[in-house]
């Protein structure tokens, strides 16, 4: 059989993994990405409002920092918080050298609206398309620096051998054949798992592989229960409507037509952090002031020429799936799963622990966010992040000598395919991540107490076991989307169960974090980051400290 290797192979083709491959390959390594979806619909694409630098002559990187500190809930290592605040200017302008495009300011500079929690207007944008633009010139970049692409090919195992990656495993979807790829170093890349969610503004692919691929090689997951709910995502379709939207001055209303924020978050209102603002919407919700379930976005002051201007992609989003056009009526929303702040756990170079692994973007926990990330950080995260880790795997492979993996784990994998498709008269994989979807929306949403977590944690381990006996009907080998889901529906079980076990165990309420039963946040027991383990299919926990270097704990007001 050929032998396939590269230095390195990045799984994901959002921003951090191709940021990272481009960083890697300038050090002249050979490169590959595998990626399960097309480099450009990967989930960066549909980002909107923009990413974080303090360019703004009267900011600095020191108030992003506190921002982002300060946004965490303190949570946030504020060793790594400072490396991404730093350098977010010179990556800005490197975007920029690339042929990133950014709406400008009357006096042609980057422009910058505000967003929640930041004491400054420092997001930088394009329109309500920034990952668009953003993508679009990486995958640019990939091309010109020959990265080769395995386009729609999903990564089923990542391969250890004496304590090192040595590759992976991948299923070639157009095929169904199942390949090994040789690495000297793996990064893996593969975005977030807002897909556990019934309602996420996530894409169909965002099933949080990578953290599951972890999980299995023995790597711990940190911080899974902080989970970042969006508070202005459409009904039933869960589509964002971006940040941006209240930045440029739109407010929320209540049934009665009240400014609500007004109550809960005095001095910025609909600008304070996304953690706020939707627990303020669910008790407006469950207070009985909501309008079917929602609460209402009101852009119509802004005026039609701003909002067609800044703001065109959400209202034809808005047009098309709630029938209402933003410059005559207001949006209904509510809030919606949208981020991952736990993730693999990695230092600020993307090193786990296991040699040879590396992780970026919201697949990873550097931990930046800690319990509540600020819009427009994630953004800068895969660019800063994504660049550092391809900077330090390029140093790993120097020092690192080429080893190919035996053929059992490709025996293994295949092994595993086959009998998941001989598999006949059990349960459908679609109504077992249904059951998921709904016990972690019902029972792992905003607001969390004992007794919910609990049915949630016995519903995903009933499902768990269910998993092991679904079948499939579709039996073929070409783009058997079903065989797909069923590796991601493992995955997100896993992640499940993870997220329920930290949520559990943590009683605080931080960040996005909130325990009706626990209001408050307790630094004196939980001023700590957990992490989780996977060992023999059971899930052990584990804690570690936070790095606090420049600003001490204090009680979180806007
Ligand atoms: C609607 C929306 C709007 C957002 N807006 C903003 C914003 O304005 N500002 C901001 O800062 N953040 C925003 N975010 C968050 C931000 O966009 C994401 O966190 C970030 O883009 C994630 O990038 P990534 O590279 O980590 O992963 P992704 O872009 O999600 O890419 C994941 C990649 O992994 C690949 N992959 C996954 N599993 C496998 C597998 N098993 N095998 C092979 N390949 C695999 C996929 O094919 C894909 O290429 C938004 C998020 C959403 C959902």
């Amino acid at each position: 059989m050929l032998l396939v290797f590269h230095d390195c192979i990045v799984i994901g083709a959002g921003l951090a993994g191709m940021r990272a491959a481009i960083e890697a390959a300038r050090s002249g390594l050979d490169v590959a990405v595998v990626t399960k979806i097309y480099p450009v619909r990967s989930h960066s694409v549909a980002a909107q409002g923009g990413i974080n630098a303090a360019l703004g002559k009267t900011d600095s990187w020191e108030a992003h920092m506190f921002d982002t500190v300060k946004g965490s809930d303190y949570l946030g290592d504020q060793d790594a918080i400072e490396v991404m605040c730093r350098q977010a200017p010179s990556d800005i302008l490197e975007l920029e050298k690339m042929g990133a495009v950014f709406s400008r300011s009357a006096e042609g500079m980057i422009a910058q609206r505000p967003f929640g929690g930041a004491g400054y207007p420092r997001t930088c944008y394009l329109a309500d398309r920034t990952g668009h633009g953003m993508l679009h010139v990486m995958y640019e970049q990939l091309l010109k620096h020959g990265i080769f692409i395995y386009d729609e090919w999903h990564v089923l195992k990542l391969v250890v051998e004496d304590g090192e990656v040595r590759g992976v495993v991948a299923l070639e979807l157009d095929t169904g054949k199942l390949h090994r790829l040789h690495s000297k170093a793996v990064i893996v890349a593969t975005g977030g798992y807002g897909r556990v969610y019934r309602t996420t503004t996530n894409a169909l692919s965002s099933t949080g592989d990578g953290m599951g691929l972890a999980l299995d090689a023995g790597l711990p997951l940190m911080d899974m229960e902080f989970v970042q709910f969006h508070p202005t995502v459409l009904p039933r379709t869960g589509i964002l409507m971006t940040e941006g939207a209240r930045g440029e001055g739109g407010f929320l209303l209540n049934s009665k037509g009240e400014r609500f924020m007004e109550k809960y978050a005095p001095s910025v209102k609909e600008l304070a952090s996304r953690d706020v603002v939707s627990r303020a919407e669910q008790t407006e919700i469950e207070e009985g002031r909501g309008v079917d379930g929602c609460v209402l976005l009101d852009l119509r002051h802004l005026g039609a020429e701003k909002i067609k201007s800044r703001l065109s992609q959400i209202r034809g989003l808005a047009m098309d799936f709630a029938g209402v056009d933003p410059v005559v009526s207001p949006v209904p929303v509510k809030p919606g799963a949208h981020y991952s702040m736990g993730g693999i756990a990695v230092d600020k170079d993307g090193q786990t622990a296991l040699p040879g692994l590396f992780a970026a973007g919201e697949s990873a926990c550097v931990s930046v966010h800690g319990a509540n990330r600020l819009g427009g950080n994630s953004l800068l995260e895969t660019i800063v992040f994504g660049r550092r880790a391809g900077a330090s795997v390029a140093r790993y492979c120097e020092a690192t000598e080429a080893k190919p993996f035996p053929d059992s784990a490709l025996k293994d994998a295949c092994h595993s395919v086959a009998m998941v498709l001989k598999r006949s008269g059990g349960e459908s994989i679609y109504a077992i991540r249904k059951e998921m979807n709904d016990a972690m929306e019902d029972f792992c949403g905003i607001f969390r107490n004992s007794v919910r977590l609990k049915k949630g944690y016995e519903k995903i381990r009933e499902l768990r076991e269910r998993y092991k006996k679904a079948a499939l009907t579709d039996k073929s080998e070409c783009f058997n989307n079903e065989l797909l889901g069923y590796f991601e529906l493992g995955q997100m079980l896993d992640i499940s169960e993870c997220i329920l076990l930290g949520a559990m165990n943590r009683e605080e309420s931080r960040g996005s974090h909130s325990r009706t039963d626990f209001p408050k946040r307790d630094d004196e027991k939980w001023l700590r980051h957990t992490l989780v383990y996977k060992e023999n299919g059971e899930f052990r926990l584990d804690y570690r400290n936070v790095s606090i270097t420049k600003f001490k704990p204090q009680e979180r007001k806007y």
